[in-house]
């Protein structure tokens, strides 16, 4: 028999949503919102599925929700996309990210990434035959180390990938950053691929800047979005990438080998809600962000230290305060067994996690309140 080794491992989401199920707790690890989305997107999406065209829909999407997200990178980013040639529907951004990667890298290129980062970027990358070049934030400020930055960059350096706001540590990028990482792919030759699918999940009147907008970016940077997180419905697993033409024509021959297209009826319900108004967007942003202050206030009030966040549907913690001894695998098993109450442990998202910072752990706090009062309780009375 011949060896299976894909080098893939099993996901942590996976693992402690399963540990989670097993002990029954409030799972406060994998991100996924508990509310049901908004009507008028779920009703649309229903409307279409039992009057609609259920067929294959087309290869890029249907032009409904390319025309959508176009319209939406010009009112949130004052983009000017053409929708026909530069937008492509993707089953979810994780597809989206397949697709990119796969579709530009080469065997022996170099491809920039930043630690702690997102689970399926590094498999996907090595998978595709790049050759990672790490660059760690360290916490709690999680500042981007320039000088470490510029230096993983080279002659060979395909594209960055990177993440804003950023899973798990919550960190926004702001305009110096992003120029800094502009003026190298520029200097390099490189594309940026930017992860934006928590565009609208940002706090305390910071507003998301996408790197596609800095000068001369316009050509060289990949866009990814998700209406998983800008309409909470995760599980529908409806993403979109932006990119110029010709980088799109290369995207676009990943994809249509790897779905080809993804549900109209979901596509339509994505398109009615990029449509939405403007106080959508801003109440979603205002309701996660007093969820953030909700769950962040009463971690702290436990003993944790919790770091700022100032985007996406997680607070990360050092619950070294607390005086547990371990590592934080031990720590999230521990409460998840102990306290009833999940979270991941944020060393998953580095390349080698036992080289990694082991004192901090992820909650998610995109949950109905009655959800995070049942954690927070749960917490208060173990320790
Ligand atoms: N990127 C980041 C940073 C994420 O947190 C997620 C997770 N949900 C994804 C991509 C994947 O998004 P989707 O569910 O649309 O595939
Ligand atoms: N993005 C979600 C998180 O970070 C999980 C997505 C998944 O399960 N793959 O928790």
């Amino acid at each position: 028999v011949n060896s299976l080794m894909s080098g893939l491992g099993t996901t942590v989401f996976e693992v402690m949503s399963g540990l989670a199920r097993e002990h029954q707790s409030v799972n406060l690890g994998q991100g996924f919102p508990d509310d049901k989305g908004p009507e008028e997107v779920r009703v649309a999406a229903a409307d279409y599925l039992m009057t609609g065209h259920n067929q294959y829909p087309p290869m890029m999407g249907i032009p409904e929700l390319r025309q959508a997200v176009a319209e939406h990178a010009k009112r949130f980013q004052g983009l000017d996309i053409d929708w026909q040639s530069e937008v492509l529907v993707t089953s979810g951004a994780t597809e989206a990210l397949g697709d990119c990667l796969f579709g530009l890298i080469e065997p022996g290129d170099e491809v920039v990434l930043i630690e702690p980062l997102y689970d399926s970027y590094l498999p996907i990358v090595r998978r595709a035959g790049g050759i990672p070049k790490l660059v760690r934030l360290e916490p709690p400020t999680w500042r981007l180390p320039r000088e470490e930055l510029a230096a993983a960059f080279s002659g060979r350096t395909k594209l960055i990938l990177f993440n804003t706001p950023m899973n798990p540590c919550s960190k926004v990028f702001d305009r110096e950053e992003l120029d800094f990482i502009a003026k190298l792919c520029l200097k390099h030759d490189a594309y940026a691929v930017c992860d934006e699918v928590y565009e609208h999940i940002i706090f305390d009147d910071r507003r998301h800047l996408s790197i596609m907008t800095l000068t001369d970016m316009r050509e060289r940077t990949v866009r990814i979005g998700s209406a998983g997180k800008s309409f909470s419905l995760t599980g529908w697993k409806v993403g979109y990438v932006t990119a110029a033409r010709e980088l799109m024509k290369v995207i676009a021959k990943t994809h249509q080998f790897m779905t080809f297209t993804t549900p109209p009826n979901l596509q339509w319900g994505a398109a009615t809600g990029l449509r939405l108004g403007d106080s959508y967007f801003s109440g979603l942003a205002a309701d996660m962000q007093r969820k953030r202050d909700h769950l962040a206030h009463a971690l702290s009030d436990i003993g944790f230290d919790v770091l700022p966040a100032h985007g996406t549907y997680f607070v990360t913690t050092d619950f070294r305060p607390l005086g547990f001894n371990g590592t934080d695998e031990d720590f999230c098993r521990h409460i998840t067994v102990e306290a009833g109450v999940t979270a991941v442990p944020v060393s998953a998202f580095y390349d080698a996690p036992e080289h990694a910072p082991r004192h901090l752990a992820r909650f998610c706090f995109c949950k109905h309140d009655e959800t995070l009062n049942s954690a927070i309780d749960r917490l208060g009375r173990h320790f």
